[in-house]
Order: structure tokens, then sequence, then C-alpha cells
């Protein structure tokens, strides 16, 4: 790493703590100090000694236009000439609204937040609210933001830290949270046969990508409405990730499940800080000012950030947007598993929409415990392989990788030419 990143992640650190405002920035984990951003342009950043990266982190699925899109600057231009908060009613408010709710059949309701934590964590208060219950479910691996009720055997930074039960949260909090292997059926049944009339709700990624991505077993998704049915629970997707970025509709629609609560994030505010809580008007109906569950924000449904997100929306609504970023995303995942098909390091690698993954192994990964058996090391130098050759990859194995619109045939197939050297390097080494 070049001197002023490095000068200036040493400033950084006698200032912030770890030299970064969220742990997932950070390089601890794969022994190094983050080359700092000077700026981004389509499917590239730049950085402060001017080297340019190819970028799948893409703000960890936000920036799915790449960066600077010139109809949103122009967007963003127009309304911040016009005020940049009120804390009064909108039109474009309800105009993203309406939007989320013409894309996922499941949502009539819309409670615009601006994180995807604020999201996930009202969700769970509301479904609390409603069932009259006290517990939830999640599964290992999977991350829903950093309220203190999610922390239990969390994803993303968390296990990259190996903090992924955090301390601070007191037992009394995590005593209501039930954690569960993803995709294990068996031990869902269990959890419900048992617990099942204490359950509020069961959060689930479904597509997770806060563990590597792993997909869903056939009939998975499925098998948790039922048994939320049966039991009187509900089931809350965290789509933060997912919605807008699989599939115009997220994941819900791919399988064609309805969730009775729906978090949305990252896209939905094309880059800025907007996230939502959404779902049947039923059980959104109780929220202040309509109902009793309180819940609010001075930044919520932020000018700026809605007309980023309409105007993303409304790009990627765009003929075959999605087409093309799901052929450009399967081309790399497709490329990456067979140029390692039969070699020394066998790779896996998946992908939906505009997110894809890969991990060091022979088998498919299904869960949490088999992702934390993958190879590091291994990663480890293929992030740096990578890094030093110009793409930029999130700086661990257990976060999933994105794909923006602009990323195009030249830019897979130099990412795919990097990933042949390695193999070939570490299979001749
Ligand atoms: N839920 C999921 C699935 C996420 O991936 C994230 C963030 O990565 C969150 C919730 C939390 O969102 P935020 O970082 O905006 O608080």
């Amino acid at each position: 790493m070049s001197n002023n990143s490095q000068q200036a992640f040493a400033n950084a650190c006698r200032v912030m703590v770890g030299g970064v405002n969220s742990p997932v920035r950070s390089f601890a984990s794969v022994d190094g100090s983050p080359p700092f951003i000077a700026g981004g342009q389509g499917a590239y950043l730049s950085d402060i000694d001017g080297r340019r990266y190819l970028d799948y982190v893409g703000s960890y699925g936000a920036a799915i236009l790449g960066h600077a899109h010139p109809e949103i600057i122009a967007t963003l231009r127009e309304v911040a000439t016009n005020g940049l908060t009120f804390g009064a009613p909108t039109l474009a408010e309800t105009e993203l609204a309406e939007i989320i709710c013409s894309a996922f059949p499941a949502i009539d309701r819309v409670r615009l937040v601006s994180s995807g934590t604020e999201a996930c964590l009202s969700a769970v208060r509301l479904a609390r609210a409603y069932t009259e219950r006290r517990a939830i479910v999640k599964f290992s691996g999977c991350y829903h933001g950093h309220g203190d009720m999610f922390l239990v055997a969390a994803g993303s930074g968390a296990t990259t830290q190996g903090i992924a039960t955090s301390r601070g949260v007191t037992e009394s909090v995590s005593s209501d949270t039930h954690v569960v292997p993803y995709n294990d059926v068996a031990a869902v049944e269990q959890l419900f046969d048992k617990h099942g009339r204490e359950i509020a709700a069961l959060i689930v990624e479904p597509i997770v990508g806060n563990c590597g991505f792993i997909r869903p077993i056939p009939g998975f998704l499925a098998l948790l409405r039922d048994i939320c049915n049966n039991n009187g629970s509900l089931l809350i997707f965290d789509e933060v990730m997912t919605g807008f970025r699989v599939a115009w509709g997220g994941v819900q629609t791919l399988v064609d499940i309805a969730p009775d609560l729906t978090t949305l994030g990252k896209v939905i505010g094309g880059g800025l800080p907007l996230a939502a809580l959404a779902g049947r008007a039923e059980i959104m109906e109780l929220l202040a000012p309509r109902g009793e569950v309180y819940q609010a924000g001075t930044m919520s449904g932020n000018p700026l950030a809605v007309a980023c997100g309409i105007k993303t929306l409304e790009i990627l609504a765009r003929d075959r947007t999605y087409q093309r970023l799901s052929e450009q995303t399967a081309r790399l995942s497709t490329g990456i598993r067979e140029l390692t098909a039969g070699s020394a390091q066998p790779m896996t690698a998946d992908s939906e929409g505009g997110m894809f993954g890969f991990f060091f192994s022979k088998v498919a990964v299904t869960n949490a415990q088999q992702a934390m058996t993958t190879d590091r090391n291994l990663f480890k130098r293929f992030f740096h392989h990578l890094l030093a050759n110009g793409i930029y990859l999130a700086p661990s194995p257990f976060e999933a990788g994105f794909v923006s619109i602009c990323h195009g045939d030249q830019e897979i197939d130099q990412t795919l030419a990097c990933c042949e050297q390695f193999i070939d390097r570490s299979s001749s080494g």
C-alpha cells in the first residue's frame, strides 16, 4: 500500500476507532491498511495515491448504478437547490413509497428510515407489538444491522472481527433471540415445536449476503412461511441487501413468497442514507401516529435521499437492465467456477441478479458453520492478488460481492484473467 493512504490511515487511527467508521472497512482481517478513496466513476474507484480499482464492493451493495451516475448527480443538484431537510411531508416520499408498493406485492405500507439497522429494529418492535410475544428467531451468519437483539451469531463485520456475539448486549436481550443454522429445516422445526407460541417473528436474509453468498436450499423459504403461519409468528424478509439488487421485487418475487414484513435499504437510497420498513397494512398501521408502536426519525424520508432513490429505481426499471446485470454477474461467477474446476484450489461461486459470492471450498456452502471452515488464508492471498492488480473486493470472505450496471464485458474479462493468474500461481507454487 502506498504512502498517502498509509499516512491517512495512521492519522485516522488517532481520532477514529480503528481508523474507520464501520468495522467492515477495516483491513485488519486481511493484514493491511485500506486505500483511502478519493472518488469513484462508473465501475471504478480511485484512491488518494492515484491508483484505480475496479469496484466489487459498491458501498456494500448500494452503488448499483456505479459511481457518480450523471443522471443522479443532475437530480441531486436540482433537489439540493430547493433545501435539504424540512421535517415535514413532501410529495416525493409518497412517490417512492408507491414505487416500493408496486414492486413488492406483499407490501401495502412503507415507513422510510435512514439505515437498514433502524428498519430491522423497528420491524421486530412492530412484530412484538402485533403478536404480543417477545422471542425472535434469526439464523447464524445472517446480519440485520447492529441492534442488540441481532448481535447474536451475527454475520458480516461481526463474524469477520470474531465478535459475532457482541459484548455489551445484556443477557435479558440476547435470551429473547433464538439462533438456528441457515438451511437447517430440522433445527427450525424443533425450535418451533418447543417455543413456537412464544415467537413473535422469524427474520431471515432470503439470500444470505453477510456470510459470503449463500442461497436457500429449495423449499426452505416456503417452509419458513408455513411454520410462521402455523405458529402465529410473523415472517420478516430482510431484503436490505437483496431488495432491487437480485431483481426488481427482491427475492420474495423470485420465489413468490409473501413475508409479513420486509426491510429494505442500500439500493433504495441509491447511495444516500435511506432504508424502509414495510409490509401488510394491518401490521404496519400499528406504527405511530396511527398506532401505539413508536418509531420516528429527524432524517426519515430526507428529500435528497428520496430523490436519489426514486431516480435510481427509475434507471433500474429501464428495459433489460436487470437482465444485463444478471448476465454479467453470472458470467463472473460461472467463470470463477469453470476456472477452478479440477484445479488444486477449487472454488464455489454463485450469483443472483447483481450480487455474487465465492468460497475456497470443494463443496457448496449452505450455512455459516461451513463458511467458517473455508480457507481464510487462501482468501487473504486472493484478496491481495486482486487488489495489487486493481480489483477491489470486500476485505473479508464473509461478504458478498456486487456488480453495477457499469461493469461491462471488459471488466468481467479483466477480473477472470486476474483470477486465472492467481489459480495458476497457487497451483504451481
Ligand atoms: N440487513 C442486511 C441484510 C444488511 O446487509 C445490512 C447491512 O449490511 C443491514 C441490515 C444493516 O443496514 P445498515 O448498515 O444500513 O444499518
